[in-house]
Order: C-alpha cells, then sequence, then structure tokens
C-alpha cells in the first residue's frame, strides 16, 4: 500500500506537484544563469524564392547549450520564459544578435519571432527602434513574425504595437497560419504582410483530400489582400512541386535548408553551393 512504500510515496506524490515547481524553479534559475553565460545562440533558416531558389531572408530561431542537458529546443524552454518574463531579457538578446549578424549579410531580410508575452508587457515598436539604432541595421530588412495570440488578449494594444512596427519600416508575419481561431479576421483588421502557412497544411498537401486545396485557397486569399505567403515546413519534393505550380512564392523547410550556424549562412550566401543546402542531420 501507499503507507508500506514510505518515501517511494512520497516522492511519487511529491512529482506531481512539489517536484514540478521544483523542477521549474530550477529550468528558471538555470535560463537567468545561461543567459549571463552566454549559453543561447541562434541558428538561421533561410527562406528561398520557389523560382530563383536564392536566399530571400532567413529567419532567426533560438536554442539554448545547457551545460548538463546539452542543446535544448526553443519548445521546451520558451515556454518557461514567458511562463517567468525570462522572455523579455531573452527576447531583447535574439532581436538584437538576429539584427547585428544580418548586419553582415547586405542582401537579404531577417525575420525575428517575438512571443505574444512581448507585447504584453513591453513597448516592441520602441525595443525594435532602440535595437535597430544601435546595430545600424536598416529596419525594412526586419520582419516580425506574430502569431495570433498577440492579438487576442488585447487587441487595442497589439494594434498600437504593430502600428508602431510598421510605422519603422518593419514587415509583419503571420505565423504558423490556419492554426488558431481568428486569423480570417485577424489578416484583414491587422496590418500584416506576410502569412506564413503553418507547417500541418503544407504536410496535409500530399496525403489527404483536399489537402492541396486548402493551401490553394490560403495562396488565393494571400494574392487578394495583397499579402505575401509563405510555406512553412517544406520536406518533399513534391510538395515543392505544388507549391511552385500554385504559385507560391517563398518557401521553407528541411528539403531546401535546415537552421544553420552564422558561418554556414554566410557560406552559403556567399555561393558555397546551389539547389539543396543542407545542415546538420542528413534529410
Ligand atoms: P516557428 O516560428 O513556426 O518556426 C518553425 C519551426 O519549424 C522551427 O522549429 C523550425 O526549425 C521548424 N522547421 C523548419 N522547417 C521544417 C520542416 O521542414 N519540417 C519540420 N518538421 N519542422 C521544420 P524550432 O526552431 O524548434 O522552433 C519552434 C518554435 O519556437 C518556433 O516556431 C517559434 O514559435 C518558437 N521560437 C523559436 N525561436 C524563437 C524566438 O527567438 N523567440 C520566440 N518568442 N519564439 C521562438
Ligand atoms: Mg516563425
Ligand atoms: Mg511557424
Ligand atoms: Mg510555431
Amino acid at each position: 500500500s501507499s503507507k508500506q512504500n514510505g518515501r517511494g510515496t512520497f516522492s511519487f506524490y511529491a512529482s506531481t506537484l512539489n517536484d514540478r515547481l521544483l523542477a521549474y524553479r530550477g529550468l528558471v534559475e538555470d535560463m537567468r544563469r545561461g543567459l549571463a553565460a552566454g549559453e543561447f545562440f541562434l541558428e538561421y533558416q533561410p527562406r528561398f524564392d520557389t523560382r530563383g531558389r536564392s536566399v530571400r531572408s532567413v529567419e532567426a530561431l533560438v536554442r539554448w547549450h545547457h551545460p548538463e542537458r546539452g542543446r535544448i529546443g526553443p519548445v521546451d524552454f520558451i515556454p518557461i520564459a514567458e511562463r517567468s518574463g525570462l522572455i523579455m531579457p531573452l527576447g531583447e538578446w535574439v532581436l538584437r544578435t538576429a539584427c547585428q549578424a544580418a548586419a553582415q549579410w547586405p542582401a537579404i531580410g531577417v525575420s525575428v519571432n517575438v512571443s505574444p508575452v512581448q507585447f504584453h508587457n513591453t513597448d516592441v515598436a520602441e525595443l525594435v527602434r532602440r535595437v535597430v539604432e544601435e546595430t545600424g541595421f536598416d529596419a525594412s530588412r526586419l520582419e516580425v513574425e506574430v502569431t495570433e495570440g498577440v492579438l487576442l488578449e488585447d487587441a487595442e494594444r497589439a494594434r498600437n504595437a504593430l502600428g508602431g512596427l510598421k510605422a519603422l519600416g518593419v514587415k509583419l508575419a503571420m505565423d504558423d497560419f490556419g492554426t488558431g481561431y481568428s486569423s480570417l479576421s485577424s489578416l484583414r483588421s491587422f496590418p500584416f504582410d506576410v502569412i506564413k502557412i503553418d507547417r500541418q497544411f503544407i504536410n496535409d498537401m500530399e496525403d489527404r483530400d483536399g489537402g492541396r486545396e486548402v493551401v490553394q485557397a490560403i495562396l488565393g486569399l494571400g494574392k487578394a489582400l495583397g499579402l505575401s505567403v509563405t510555406a512553412e515546413g517544406v520536406e518533399t519534393v513534391r510538395q515543392l512541386t505544388m507549391l511552385t505550380a500554385d504559385d507560391c512564392i517563398e518557401v521553407q523547410g528541411y528539403l531546401l535548408a535546415h537552421p544553420m550556424s552564422l558561418e554556414s549562412v554566410s557560406t552559403l550566401l556567399s555561393g558555397g553551393g546551389a539547389g539543396k543546402h543542407r545542415e546538420g542531420q542528413a534529410a
């Protein structure tokens, strides 16, 4: 019984509450220390023109090199950063680092993911204004990617912030388009420039009835509203062929390039290879 198990029972019980709280606090502490110690780094995933296959821009994606746990992806620490407030210093670091990096690549843009929590707690337009000034980066080459979570909680605040970014010349992308509840109306009522079709829809193009038609409809919507459309998560030649045939102008995905280091982007841009550009795992 539970009583007989003694200590084991306690730790099982604790694992549901106390251990989780301790683990959370431990991670927050690790993140705080890791930020100061320079354990976070960015990788950049190219976004390609479907026609010329040239790199139009890169998306900055944050990673953590934890001293004991090794490499940790954003899905495992962004939520903790958001809950703890550490997303504010982390997000500022990401923005500054991405702008500094992209300043070295004269021909292309850079996109940065900004959390709804940053929008709700800070003046993101003012932050961007300060960072582009400090880094000498041209704001018109910066794109901010937001999910519609930004728009849901405080629409007025979001509208002001997005308007402020537009006034700086920054482009706005709606990330993970189609996965939320209000994507369609948000496209009209907020000043987006770019729709990023969520990779689930790209995935469904090949193997589900109507999957391709859904993507075609989003492409048509973008065209009708004068927005540029990027397909995320392109993994197969067939998907790329269909997207190209359907006049999708920009694609991003493992088929063309994985997220890569700063050095690899520089090599890629200086003509270090044509066709497929891969890094890390074999695709
Ligand atoms: P996202 O902005 O939608 O980024 C796309 C994610 O899909 C990235 O995962 C990318 O590595 C992955 N991906 C790209 N191509 C493919 C593909 O062909 N197949 C598959 N299966 N995946 C692909 P990652 O880097 O793990 O980032 C996950 C999410 O974490 C991002 O989704 C974004 O929401 C968030 N994130 C990443 N960096 C930052 C950041 O600096 N700030 C904030 N606030 N969020 C970030
Ligand atoms: Mg993104
Ligand atoms: Mg996305
Ligand atoms: Mg996402």
